[in-house]
């Protein structure tokens, strides 16, 4: 299996590259982002509990997000590979992460980390919310307490990975083309 993780801060093309990558590469895409929004809309408990928090701009509980990244595991056990795009957000979630894949006799291949200023996030955001109906973007308060907890939680994500030598920088400014060829270029000398 060919595991990958994108990373960066909210706003950082995540979402955007992850698309083209599992269509170019055939891999899973679990975006816990996308998967709590699902919850949301179909009302579950889950949803209704994930919501409170991501309106404010602040990660859900770690054993929720461990939960539904099992559950989605069990539902794909066909795949050749996984991108997890906006996961693991915490040490705890990466801990959690490489025992559901060890469990699977598997590991993280690399993670691609992309790096944008923070005054470019906050406008890719901003201007994002004026189109994709999610309420974490339209609030510049909100916004900011994203890339906050980003700062706070998250950023250590990578500490954890370097400590194994999978950390691979990408400059996430440019064309989402020239963003998406250097993504390329790390994973076929890899794959
Ligand atoms: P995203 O679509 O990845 O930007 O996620 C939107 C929001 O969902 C985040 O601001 C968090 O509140 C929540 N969220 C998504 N993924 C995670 C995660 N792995 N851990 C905790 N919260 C998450």
């Amino acid at each position: 299996m060919f595991n990958l993780i994108l990373f960066g801060p909210p706003g950082s093309g995540k979402g955007t590259q992850s698309e083209k990558l599992v269509e170019k590469y055939g891999l899973v895409h679990l975006s816990t982002g996308n998967l709590l929004r699902e919850e949301i809309t179909n009302k579950t408990p889950l949803g209704l509990e994930a919501k409170a928090f991501i309106d404010k701009g602040q990660l859900v509980p770690d054993e929720v997000v461990i939960g539904m990244v099992d559950s989605f595991f069990e539902h794909h056990k066909e795949a050749k590979g996984f991108l997890f795009d906006g996961f693991p957000r915490t040490s705890a979630q990466a801990e959690a992460l490489d025992k559901l894949l060890e469990l699977k006799k598997t590991s993280i291949c690399v993670m691609l980390a992309l790096s944008v200023s923070e005054e470019e996030l906050v406008k890719r955001l901003m201007k994002r919310g004026e189109t994709s109906g999610r309420s974490d973007d339209t609030n510049e308060n909100v916004i900011r307490a994203r890339i906050t907890e980003y700062h706070n939680k998250t950023a250590v994500v990578a500490d954890y990975y370097r400590n194994f030598d999978k950390v691979v920088l990408v400059k996430g400014e440019g064309t989402v083309d020239d963003i998406f060829r250097s993504l390329c270029a790390e994973i076929d000398c890899r794959i």
